[in-house]
């Protein structure tokens, strides 16, 4: 058969950031972006003796100008590796408006040009499937799952009866798993989540910013000549909105989301800091989000921090506090 080539990704924790442009209309002159350089971002931070910078470094960096297509390539071989049979994690981590669902997914008008990681990534996995057709067999299958308040909730259902997983003790959720063969496959089945994560939403209160998304590729490959079956998935989690909420200006039940929402992405944060560190003690216990994806997080598998900010000036907080976090993971 054809030699097939392997996905070499550095390291198994990465971390990139990616800032957003300014949002139609607005002045760019006010960014708290001072520079990017390499993989070096420098905030602006005004102190009352004028100005004041803070540098922060990861993996990546991309600026206001940096395209999906772009942004897509420096993954590549990360999502790539799926198919020689590693488990990945991809993260978007960031404030509400701070484009995670835009990396992710696209713009509310998707166009080829623009469409996020999630379709790209697919499309790429069924080329490259193409490609070693000779040598392997593949078989794709994805699910899609919402975690709001601690509670999993099965994404592809086609009955309208949105059902909370039951959730026994398993890491993966008992989930429908749908074969998909192609990309357009994929994409009714995205259009299907989407729909359903809008059915508990009201107008007012838009819940996509404040539950986890999880799309999950199951891929498994057949060796032709060996008959050996390698298993690999690739979690691609859409976080909820990291930003605080000030406790004496929400109480019901927007202030239990928003306890959820911080617990979990501060277990998520334990979780990958002590995967960095080589800790032996992971606590994956501390929250659902870190229970389901155990068995891709750490050992083999590789994971992606991403987090995204918003360059608004009135966002230096949020921004400075998202860059926290991810340094810790780095
Ligand atoms: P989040 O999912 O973090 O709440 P969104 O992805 O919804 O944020 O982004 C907020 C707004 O900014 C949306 O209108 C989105 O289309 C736009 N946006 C985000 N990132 C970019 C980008 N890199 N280029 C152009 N528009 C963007
Ligand atoms: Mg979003």
């Amino acid at each position: 058969g054809k030699k097939v080539i392997y996905f070499v990704w550095p390291g198994s924790i990465r971390v990139y950031c990616r800032v957003r442009p300014f949002l139609s209309g607005k002045s760019s002159n006010l960014s708290t972006v001072d520079h990017i350089e390499e993989g070096n971002i420098t905030i602006n931070i005004p102190s009352k003796n004028g100005k004041g910078c803070k540098s922060f470094t990861f993996n990546k960096v991309f600026g206001q100008s940096a395209t999906q297509a772009e942004v897509f390539s420096d993954m590549q071989p990360l999502i790539r590796s799926v198919l020689d049979g590693y488990n990945v994690c991809i993260f978007a981590y960031g404030q509400t408006g701070s484009g995670k669902t835009y990396t992710m997914v696209g713009p509310k008008e998707l166009t080829e040009k623009n469409q996020g990681v999630n379709y790209r990534a697919l499309g790429d996995l069924f080329m490259l499937a193409e490609q070693r057709k000779d040598t392997f067999r593949y078989d794709v299958a994805v699910q899609m799952i919402e975690i709001y308040n601690e509670q999993v909730r099965d994404l592809l259902v086609t009955d309208g009866n949105i059902r909370n997983s039951s959730q026994t003790g398993l890491n993966v959720p008992d989930a429908n798993l749908m074969h998909v063969s192609s990309t357009s496959d994929v994409i009714e089945l995205m259009n299907l989540g989407q729909s359903n994560r809008a059915v508990g939403a009201t107008a007012l209160n838009d819940r996509s910013s404040r539950s986890h998304s999880c799309l999950t590729v199951h891929v498994q490959g057949r060796d032709l000549t060996t008959g050996t079956v390698l298993r690999g998935c690739m979690h691609l989690v859409d976080l909820a909105g990291s930003e605080r909420v000030n406790k004496s200006e929400v109480t019901g039940d927007r202030l239990k989301e928003a306890q959820h929402i911080n617990k979990s992405l501060s277990a998520l944060g334990d979780v990958i800091s002590s995967l960095a560190q080589r800790n032996p003690h992971v606590p994956y216990r501390n929250s659902k989000l870190t229970q389901l994806l155990q068995d891709s997080l750490g050992g083999q598998a590789k994971t992606l921090m991403f987090v995204h900010i918003s360059p608004e000036p009135d966002a230096l907080a949020e921004t400075i506090s998202t860059l926290k976090f991810a340094e810790r993971v780095a």
